[in-house]
């Protein structure tokens, strides 16, 4: 099976030079382990993390060495209890066809309750983010105006709907595309969007919310999160989900400017860690789970074909080229 690993280490954007696509020997199971053939992988923005040789809360990825992520896969081979051929299983071995590991590591997936690409989106890690961001974090409450960047990406346009499913008296959301910005309008049912490479973030952010902002779930950083700060209103909330304007900086980036507003407006800031919050899983997965089945909540997907395209979708997700959750397909 063909795999990717990481042949060097970015310097500012990634290029595919970084990465090396590997056949290697698929391995059959050990005692208590099981080989997956893999159907969906994800590529995620902490991934780009993961490349710099500095540690942040995901170990780096290791030169020559093939890269992790979130996969989903079918057994074809099982030497573990509870775990049989053609089962399908969520686990962290991706960018890559096969996968032979610890059973342990795998969570089974029911393939008739939703499509297998959804656990790893909407029913999956950025799923839960948007989920344990807003309703742990956030604290987000009836009558709240929240806004929300990367609006029409994986965890964003989940955070803007979830938002109005609790509640929000306004959802307003930031992306980087005209259609981005239909989208989140027309079918998430925001009540306001921008795109914020037409005119500066903060103006655009103060016309479409007039009344201040309670809540603002924060992908992005950079000149988004000054803005949030700007119409921040008096005991505001500030969830730190992401600061992707700053992943390929080669320069430290300049703070907040505005910072010293945190004291007069008394608003918190909180960082979320999606690992710190699966004992929400369950209570996610029902809540959220009935709302796609209600039509409630709306998720896009954009698929590559094919484990030679992992690297292009990966490096298409830091620029913008996706709507909803970044996927790659594999024949199965
Ligand atoms: P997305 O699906 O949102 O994809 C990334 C998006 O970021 C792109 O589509 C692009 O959309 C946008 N983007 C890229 N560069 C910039 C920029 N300079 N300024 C503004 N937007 C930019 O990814 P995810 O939903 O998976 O992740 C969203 C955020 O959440 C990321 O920051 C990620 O690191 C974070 N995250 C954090 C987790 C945690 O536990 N803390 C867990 C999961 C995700 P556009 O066209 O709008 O520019």
């Amino acid at each position: 099976g063909r795999e990717w690993h990481l042949a060097a280490r970015p310097q500012g954007w990634p290029t595919t030079e970084d990465f090396a696509l590997v056949e290697a020997p698929v391995r059959q199971p050990g005692p208590g382990e099981i080989l997956v053939r893999n159907e969906y992988l994800s590529v995620d923005p902490y991934m780009r993390g993961r490349m710099s040789a500095r540690k942040s809360y995901a170990d780096p990825y290791e030169l020559d060495k093939p890269m992790l992520g979130g996969a989903v896969g079918r057994v074809v081979a099982s030497q573990a209890e509870g775990f049989a051929e053609g089962d399908h299983v969520l686990h962290y071995f991706g960018w890559r066809e096969y996968a032979t590991f610890d059973a342990r590591t795998a969570v089974k997936v029911d393939p008739d309750a939703a499509p297998l690409s959804a656990f790893l989106g909407v029913l999956g890690m950025p799923g839960l983010t948007a989920y344990a961001g807003l309703t742990r974090i956030a604290e987000v409450k009836a009558g709240d105006v929240v806004f929300v960047s990367g609006a029409a990406g994986a965890v964003g346009g989940i955070v803007g709907q979830i938002a109005k499913l609790k509640g929000a008296a306004r959802v307003i959301g930031s992306a980087g595309s005209d259609d981005k910005v239909k989208l989140l309008v027309e079918e998430y049912g925001f009540d306001a969007a921008f795109n914020y490479k037409n005119g500066p973030v903060a103006e655009q952010l103060r016309a479409a919310a007039p009344d201040g902002i309670d809540v603002y779930f924060d992908n992005v950083g950079g000149d988004h999160l000054e803005a949030a700060i700007d119409v921040l209103n008096l005991h505001g909330r500030i969830v730190a989900c992401g600061m992707i304007s700053q992943y390929n900086a080669t320069e430290p980036t300049p703070a907040p400017r505005n910072l010293a507003q945190i004291i007069a407006k008394r608003f918190r800031m909180e960082g979320l860690l999606v690992g710190d919050h699966y004992d929400l899983q369950p209570k996610f997965v029902e809540e959220v789970s009935a709302w796609v089945r209600s039509g409630e909540l709306k998720y896009r997907e954009t698929v590559t074909q094919g484990v030679d395209s992992a690297v292009d979708a990966f490096l298409g997700l830091l620029r913008g080229d996706n709507t909803g959750k970044m996927v790659i397909r594999l024949a199965s």
